[in-house]
């Protein structure tokens, strides 16, 4: 699957994951517009996904089950900004540490970017397959957004499971240490469900949320 890199990473969650609500000033937004330019050159995007039965996927929690209710298959995807980017990151980690948390928060931005235009390339894809079968001709087909594990109560060692459907350390280079991290660290992985019927899905409350002890927007009471 082709993926574009985005030609900007978005200053509003950049800024969120550094300093939650305050605003920048000039000599942090110069740092930022440098910390762009060094993130655009180092990342490599790829991704990869299939498709699969709902039965066919492993998964346990009360919000991914929620999400994917209505959907008969769902799309397995992952997809990584490159270890390129885990390599810029640690080269300022040894020289320059604020410039490192700049380039580190902006890297998470650009791999969430990248997912969400690697998720619309999937969709487009698969639109086109589907309108190719002699059953689908006069149907449509509708898709949930994506669900990453570790979001809501969907545990993130499901990461693990997702990988090896796509064959992922293979196809495009992400692999899982034994604590879940995923190398390249910049990498997200998700399921999206697919109905021929319209489904939304279903963001997790953030009362049922694993991630809410860390949540920046939760803090500030904001949801996602
Ligand atoms: S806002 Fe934070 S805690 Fe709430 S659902 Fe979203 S990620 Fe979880």
């Amino acid at each position: 699957m082709e993926i574009k890199l985005p030609k900007t990473i978005d200053r509003k969650p950049w800024l969120r994951y550094m300093m939650g609500k305050g605003e920048p000033d000039d000599q942090l937004k110069e740092k930022m517009d440098e910390a762009e330019k060094l993130l655009l050159e180092a990342a490599q995007p790829r991704g990869i996904y299939r498709i699969l039965g709902k039965e066919d996927v492993a998964m346990e929690g009360f919000s991914i089950v929620k999400h994917l209710e209505g959907c008969d298959q769902v799309a397995v995807l992952a997809v990584t900004i490159g270890s390129g980017v885990d390599h810029l990151v640690r080269i300022y980690e040894l020289k320059n540490m604020a410039m490192a948390m700049i380039l580190n928060a902006g890297a998470s931005v650009l791999a969430e970017q990248t997912a969400d235009e690697a998720e619309q390339a999937m969709i487009r894809e698969i639109r086109e397959k589907y309108g190719q079968k002699e059953d689908w001709k006069e149907r449509d087909v509708f898709f949930t957004p994506r669900f990453s594990p570790g979001y809501g109560d969907y545990p993130l060692q499901y990461q693990n499971d997702i990988l090896h459907y796509v064959d992922a350390a293979r196809k495009i280079g992400i692999t899982l240490t034994p604590g879940n991290m995923m190398v390249p660290v910049k990498s997200i992985t998700g399921l999206v469900g697919i109905a021929d019927h319209p489904v939304k899905g279903r963001l997790a409350t953030c009362s049922e949320c694993v991630l809410r002890s860390k949540c920046t927007l939760w803090s500030q009471g904001e949801h996602c």
